[in-house]
């Protein structure tokens, strides 16, 4: 973390976890945890059909709340997907853009990536943009060049004005809920290596602006280790943000 030049942030993604009222359960059980939580922000990013109610619940509390995904256009035959406009009325912050299971799953590519990080710029919401290997690739020593790529085409046409509310998460597909965490040396490397990208697109003053988190089996364990790092400024959780006290723990972590 440098918070001389960044914010840090703690970010929670659920997946395809909780319902509305477990999401009211856990929020009310975090809220007092976080209250005196003065160095880091806090986010929870949470299923479309449980926004409405993580909004309400954490009112009052420092937690923004954020959205797992959306759709580039606005509105039309897209049955089963979200807009912008409609979670800008639910009260998101934040959205979660070109996760790997997205980019596995669902045909997600850095081409809608970028369409989508555009939209939610434009929508006022600060759009989380996942980046990362295979283990093919790390092993095949292309990381670098892989990152590099989904940063560029991620961030293509998005002026410097706009580009300092974007995060940066560098999540290795190899580590994502495997339980396998990069070391805290991995995960700098990388970050480094996409702040680097960032200067070269941006100019040294954003690119230092701009938050990079690491994700990817982040738990209360090994957080403050990854957080110690200068370019690993928050992380993006997905297990250990359905336990309030292991979220808790990372957040400590970073408040530090
Ligand atoms: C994620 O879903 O973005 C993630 C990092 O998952 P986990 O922490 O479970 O590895």
């Amino acid at each position: 973390m440098n918070r001389r030049y960044r914010k840090t942030i703690i970010a929670g993604n659920w997946k395809m976890n909780m319902t509305p009222s477990q999401t009211k359960a856990m929020i009310e059980e975090l809220k007092p945890l976080v209250k005196e939580v003065k160095w880091c922000e806090m986010v929870l990013c949470v299923p479309f059909v449980d926004i409405t109610t993580a909004v309400k619940a954490a009112k009052g509390s420092k937690i923004a709340i954020g959205a797992e995904n959306m759709h580039f256009e606005p509105k039309g035959a897209y049955t089963g997907e979200v807009s912008a406009d409609m979670l800008k009325e639910c009260g998101i912050k934040y959205v979660v853009i070109g996760h790997s299971e997205r980019r596995q799953y669902f045909g997600e590519t850095d081409e809608t990536v970028n369409k989508k990080v555009k939209v939610a710029l434009e929508s006022g919401f600060r759009p989380i943009v996942c980046v990362g290997e295979s283990l093919d690739e790390r092993e095949q020593d292309v990381w670098s060049e892989v990152v590099r790529k989904q940063v560029k085409i991620a961030l293509k046409d998005v002026p410097v004005e706009d580009v300092k509310k974007v995060v940066i998460a560098y999540e290795p597909i190899w580590a994502i809920g495997t339980g396998k965490t990069a070391t805290a040396d991995q995960a700098n490397e990388v970050c480094a290596t996409i702040r680097e990208c960032l200067r070269g697109l941006y100019g040294a003053r954003a690119a230092r602006a701009i938050t990079i988190q690491y994700g990817g089996s982040m738990n209360a364990k090994n957080a403050a280790e990854l957080l110690s790092k200068p370019d690993v400024d928050g992380g993006l959780i997905g297990g250990a943000s359905l336990k309030p006290n292991d979220f808790h723990a990372i957040i400590e972590a970073a408040n530090q």
